[in-house]
């Protein structure tokens, strides 16, 4: 039985980040400084002016082109303890997923002895983190409210996150006019990834019912957004934040499915990120989710957002070994969906025959 953890506080509203003076202000701590972990699409953006920082402060922007990968974590750690910054009064992340998962995975490892690779797994990570603090600017991973931060290992080839409490925010500011400017592509294939692990969990084997009341929730805020006439309207914003903050909450408590393995396939070997990824893996999906198959189609083409298709049509047989190896590894996921004996039902053909559809 799990004993779960969510994150402690949160402000949600427009305008909320306006708050972040007077959160940083009433945390004590032996140091006064701040470091922080922003996307790398706000360098020039009105938004740093916003923002209360000061001259100890530390900022540092996180590159979107590649998702998180241990190396980058290490390096983040390694400048802090060169400048002598490595006991921040708080991190505050302000980005989508990288970024969200980047202020976790520092945050763990300044208060951590070793590298960002040794806490790849389950409750590795020992000693409580820097206080943090998580403000999305795009809705959908629930990075905000998981237990997990993503990276890859370079070396290992390893996708796995610091799954532990400790990696949970303190606090998150949730400011739907930070998701404004998002473009149309990138805000549907993010916002569905907590429509799809919403519905992989409601499909699987091992569910509760707090998981359960989340996802269904998410899911609803989902086809309020997604099936109205413009999915970035200011109350649909809001609404897909909140979905966001539930999904995130859902997936705390029960497992994905059938989806997201595969898309980690796509990641593994193509370096396809995650959410256009999940989205890429659905055109293959009909067999194992039908109704939300068609649902999902039917909001893309409502929103009018192309979905990718025909990336792992015609590839050699090596390729689709390294696709099949990549994706049945996940073996939480698969079962939830499938049951124990899934490698029966996903053999090295059916699974080549899933991705050439895809
Ligand atoms: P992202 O962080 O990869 O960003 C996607 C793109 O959107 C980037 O180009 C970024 O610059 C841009 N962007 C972000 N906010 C913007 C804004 N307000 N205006 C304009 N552009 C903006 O996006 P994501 O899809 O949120 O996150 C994907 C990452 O999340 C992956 O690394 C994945 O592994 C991780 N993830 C983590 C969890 C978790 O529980 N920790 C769950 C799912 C996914
Ligand atoms: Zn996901």
């Amino acid at each position: 039985m799990n004993n779960s953890k969510n994150v402690l506080h949160y402000m949600f509203g427009k305008g909320s980040i306006d708050k972040l003076e007077d959160i940083l202000k009433d945390k004590k701590s032996e140091n006064q400084y701040t470091v922080y972990y922003i996307d790398e699409y706000f360098q020039n953006n009105e938004l740093l002016n916003k923002l209360p920082v000061k001259e100890e402060d530390e900022i540092f922007f996180v590159q979107t082109k590649d998702e998180p990968k241990t190396e980058f974590i290490n390096k983040f750690r390694d400048i802090l303890v060169e400048k002598g910054k490595n006991k921040p009064k708080a991190i505050v992340a302000i980005g989508g997923g990288a970024t969200l998962d980047t202020g976790k995975a520092v945050a763990n490892l300044l208060t951590n002895p070793g590298n960002a690779e040794d806490y790849q797994g389950w409750d590795l990570v020992k000693n409580p983190a820097i206080y943090k603090i998580g403000i999305p600017t795009i809705s959908g991973t629930g990075a905000e409210a998981s237990r997990t931060c993503v990276m890859t290992n370079t070396k290992s080839g390893l996708k796995l996150g610091m799954n532990s409490d400790f990696t949970i925010y303190d606090q998150l500011i949730l400011d739907p006019n930070l998701t404004k400017t998002v473009p149309r592509d990138q805000y549907f294939y993010t916002g569905m990834d907590t429509y799809i692990h919403s519905f992989e969990s409601l499909n699987g084997k091992y569910r509760n019912a707090i998981g359960d009341a989340y996802a269904k929730q998410a899911i609803a805020l989902c086809r309020e957004v997604f099936l109205s006439d413009d999915m970035m309207s200011d109350e649909n914003r809001e609404k897909l934040m909140i979905a966001s903050y539930f999904g995130g909450c859902a997936i705390a408590n029960s497992f994905v499915g059938v989806v997201h393995p595969f898309s980690a396939g796509l990641s593994v070997v193509f370096g396809t990120h995650h959410c256009i990824g999940n989205c890429i893996t659905m055109n293959a999906m009909e067999e194992f989710y039908p109704k939300e198959y068609e649902e999902f189609f039917k909001m893309a083409e409502k929103q009018d957002v192309i979905i990718p298709k025909g990336i792992a049509t015609d590839l050699s047989d090596e390729t689709y070994l390294a696709l099949y190896n990549s994706t049945v590894i996940h073996e939480k996921p698969l079962s939830n969906a499938l049951g124990d004996d899934f490698k029966n039902k996903l053999t090295l053909e059916k699974v080549t025959e899933i991705f050439k559809r895809m």
